[in-house]
């Protein structure tokens, strides 16, 4: 059969659908590029706000229009509104996310177990190597899928509702999957989750033994992590960043600096606590880059919690961040509250935290001028006479843009950073890359 593969939302349900595209590979099937060459379409779909799920909508029309032969319909939204997803243009099937991981097996009629890496008797298929995927979603970096699900509730959150109870990988499961994009040629692997802080709970152990296991069992060049709560690390957490392969980038979600606020949505953490772990971050990883994610607008925000929330910003000096406009999703408590704010005020709270984000990433990137950094070349999108212009990032993930004498994709080169450019909110660095 050929397959199309198409997501939407965040790097777990990317990761998700690398790992069907290697086990439909692995079965003997062709990953195509466009749904109108595709026997099946599968989309994986997202409905963090109503937007993503508008959007995970038009995938599906979009499919159904090429001509895919039929469509698989999984991820969040399809998980919260099955019916809906049913009722689309071409949908043969909807997958619940807590059935997601068999869904390979499950169209093509297989042993749910054919491709557990840690099965020992029976139909077993190994997992290939891994290949990037055609088309619009081909990467260099690799979404490993280490955990699912969350036993959170703060009230705005969608995701631990669609998502389930929080589950972790075991490591045999995951070494296999690191050493298959090791195979495929992957030069850094990021691992992904929905509560990635909160691996190994179930299982007795804590992040960072899976996280010590590989570093010291696969010769990855780049170790990446994606979100982390902050509530889940401490100091000695920062002591794995003495290997140089860690990544020195944090995506901590703060979400609000008013300690009312946090406490509506309940997180479980304050604004000074919040502080003291990047103070210990920042004390054990030299230029350690710190993003983060705040909600503009959360119901009841005054005027007076905005502004905690945007002298905090400022007082982080983050090195960049992502700013939602809160979204009512139906079923979370956040959408029973009383006091929910106009959509210009929160669309106006965005703007003003943004610039704020714009500035202090700015200042960040400045830091760097004149050094020379490594770069792991992500993408080039032209060819002119003067070479390849290429992109890529650093490993305290600077955006840097460079004319290399040819194709350097998923090449980790020295560069020397010497320019900023771009609009603030959307700059980059420009890199001088002499190849020898
Ligand atoms: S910890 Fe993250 S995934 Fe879990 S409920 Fe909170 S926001 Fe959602």
């Amino acid at each position: 059969m050929k397959i199309y593969l198409d997501t939407i939302g965040c790097r777990l349900n990317q990761a998700e659908i690398e790992t069907m595209a290697r086990q439909f590979r692995a079965a003997g099937h062709e990953i195509v590029a466009t749904a109108d060459q595709a026997d099946l379409a599968v989309i994986n779909t997202c409905t963090v706000t109503s937007q993503a799920a508008s959007d995970s909508r038009g995938k599906i029309r979009a499919a159904a229009r090429r001509g895919a032969g039929e469509i698989a319909v999984t991820g969040c939204w399809a998980t919260l509104e099955p019916q809906s997803a049913a009722a689309l243009p071409g949908v043969s099937r909807v997958v619940p996310n807590l059935r997601k991981d068999f869904l390979v097996a499950d169209v093509l009629d297989l042993q749910p177990s054919t491709f557990d890496p840690s099965r020992t008797s029976g139909r077993r298929l190994e997992p290939l190597p891994r290949e990037p995927l055609p088309g619009l979603h081909q990467r260099t970096r690799s979404f490993i899928k280490v955990q699912d699900g969350c036993d959170n509730h703060c009230t705005y959150c969608i995701t631990a509702i669609a998502r389930g109870a929080a589950r972790s990988q075991p490591i045999p499961d995951v070494l296999a999957d690191v050493r298959a994009a090791l195979a495929g040629g992957t030069k850094e692997v990021v691992l992904t989750g929905v509560h990635l802080g909160s691996w190994g709970q179930d299982l007795n152990l804590h992040l960072r033994d899976l996280l010590a296991t590989i570093l010291k069992e696969t010769d990855t060049p780049r170790l990446r992590l994606s979100s982390l709560e902050p509530w889940d690390l401490d100091a000695d957490f920062f002591t794995l960043w003495q290997d140089a392969r860690l990544c020195r980038h944090l995506h901590l979600p703060l979400q609000s600096g008013s300690a009312g606020v946090l406490r509506r949505m309940a997180r479980k953490t304050t604004p000074e606590a919040y502080a003291a772990l990047l103070a210990a971050a920042r004390a054990a990883i030299p230029d350690v880059a710190i993003t983060t994610d705040v909600i503009a607008g959360f119901p009841g925000e005054t005027e007076a919690e905005f502004t905690e929330t945007l002298d905090f910003v400022r007082q982080m000096n983050f090195s960049g961040g992502h700013v939602f406009t809160y979204s009512a999703r139906p079923g979370t408590a956040a959408a029973r509250m009383g006091g929910q704010i106009p959509h210009e005020v929160r669309k106006e709270r965005n703007a003003v935290l943004r610039a704020a984000f714009a500035e202090s990433e700015r200042t960040y990137q400045q830091k760097f001028l004149g050094k020379i950094m490594s770069v792991l070349w992500e993408s080039t999108d032209q060819l002119n006479d003067a070479g390849w212009q290429m992109e890529g990032l650093t490993d305290n993930y600077l955006r840097v843009t460079a004319v290399t004498p040819g194709a350097r994709w998923n090449q980790i080169d020295s560069v020397k950073l010497v320019a900023l450019a771009g609009e603030p909110g959307d700059s980059h660095l420009q890199g001088d890359c002499h190849l020898e």
